[in-house]
């Protein structure tokens, strides 16, 4: 059976071929309930987002009430006070010099967002003509950024995701994360023409879970403020503790020029994101020339009932001291996922809430989704990629039913 007559179009998905996606019913904690009656344990917090597990009562609360007064109101010469206390908060709990907020609804239009003020952040300083000039972006090789057609061009070059639109995307430059000898010529060579450079601080999460050191991005950072180039850091998937930090920024010696939250900012109630930007960032806009506004404004900015659930998930986060859960998450993953060194296993890693197994080719992990549905839990590998980023309120009996299903699934390739 195919689901090529269906009227519904799946994200990353062949549908000449795909296997039909499981219906889910209900959801709670960190179970999802499908329509054949199973239960399965969610591993993936469905992208990364859910972190407080389904149905969480204080959520469920706060958006209600919010519903009630006003589920929406355009932020166009309209203000609300769920934004302007959101805004508030995010400054408070983001590091130290990021004073600004500019909402959007997902993360992809975020880091756009992100880019955009990147690049006219530089437009607006006329006086200097040298600036105009910085129309490029420095990325991480092997990075994710969403897929829209500008960060489709900071995303990936390889074969994977958006190599088809080659043509259509600006072309950007590509650096290996932790090689600073690469960076530092390009920046040297090339630094006249580049704006910005975007990175997933310590976790590349959809490329491929890579790590990097804090003391690389430290480093990174020295040598783009040489040459007056800006640094953003995408937080979309490292955000509200996955790295071990509520932000992957405070492991860093620096702050920022512009990060971009999403994913988790809702819990997984409802698509947001949140651009940070720094004064300097900021100063640049402010001026008595409406031409140097900032030019950007999606629809659904600032939701309210977006804004409210956003508020009271890190009323609970920082409450309920969620930081300690992702602590005793990436304990109990490292001591089950390290011993997993079986043939078929290239590597394991690793970081706060996230624990991937590498497979040495894709072809090892087919049929895992029919396998982890049988012991009641929830994955989807991509590519040679086994991973769990779990709701943070799983429990140690849930959190060791996902991993003896990963290690006994690698456990059959011997
Ligand atoms: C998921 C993700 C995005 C894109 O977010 P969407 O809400 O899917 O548009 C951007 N950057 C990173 C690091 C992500 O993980």
């Amino acid at each position: 059976m195919t689901t090529c007559s269906q009227s519904l179009w799946y994200p990353y998905a062949q549908h000449q071929t795909m296997a039909v996606p499981w219906k889910v019913v209900s959801a709670e904690g960190v179970y999802l309930n499908l329509d054949d009656g199973s239960r399965l344990i969610d591993g993936l917090s469905s992208w990364w987002s859910t972190i407080y597990g389904y149905n969480h009562p204080e959520l469920n609360q706060a958006l209600n009430d919010q519903l009630l007064k006003m589920p929406h109101v355009m932020l166009g010469g309209l203000t609300h006070d769920a934004a302007l206390q959101l805004a508030d908060r995010l400054v408070e709990i983001t590091p130290d010099g990021l004073t600004h907020v500019f909402f959007s609804d997902s993360g992809s239009v975020g880091c756009e967002v992100a880019m955009k003020m990147a690049l006219q952040y530089f437009i607006n300083q006329d006086s200097n003509q040298r600036c105009a000039d910085k129309t490029q972006f420095i990325a991480l090789k092997g990075g994710y950024h969403g897929d829209t057609l500008g960060v489709m061009s900071v995303g990936t070059d390889d074969e994977a995701m958006h190599s088809l639109f080659k043509r259509v995307v600006f072309s950007q430059h590509f650096v290996d994360p932790g090689d600073l000898g690469q960076l530092a010529h390009l920046l040297e060579e090339n630094h006249q023409q580049i704006a910005a450079m975007i990175v997933e601080p310590l976790m590349q999460g959809a490329g491929g879970f890579l790590l990097h050191s804090a003391a690389y991005l430290n480093q990174a950072k020295q040598l783009c403020d040489r040459y007056n180039v800006l640094m953003i850091f995408d937080e979309v998937a490292t955000g509200f503790g996955r790295t071990g930090t509520l932000f992957a920024a405070d492991q860093c010696d620096f702050t920022p020029d512009i990060m971009v939250l999403g994913k988790a900012l809702t819990g997984g109630y409802m698509g947001h994101a949140a651009t940070l930007a720094t004064d300097r960032v900021f100063d640049a806009f402010c001026s008595d020339d409406f031409h140097k506004a900032f030019m950007h404004g999606p629809t659904f900015m600032g939701n309210p009932m977006a804004c409210a659930v956003a508020l009271k998930g890190i009323d609970i986060f920082l409450r309920d001291d969620y930081l300690s859960k992702v602590a005793g998450i990436e304990s109990q993953l490292k001591r089950g996922l390290c011993s997993c060194s079986f043939s078929c296993v290239k590597d394991v890693r690793v970081n706060g809430a996230m624990g991937v197994i590498e497979m040495s080719d894709p072809r090892y992990l087919k049929g895992v989704q029919q396998f982890a549905k049988e012991r009641g839990v929830w994955l989807r590998p991509f590519d040679r990629y086994l991973y769990t980023m779990p709701p943070y309120i799983i429990s140690e009996l849930e959190l060791s039913k996902v991993i003896d299903c990963m290690v006994s699934w690698c456990q059959r390739c011997e």
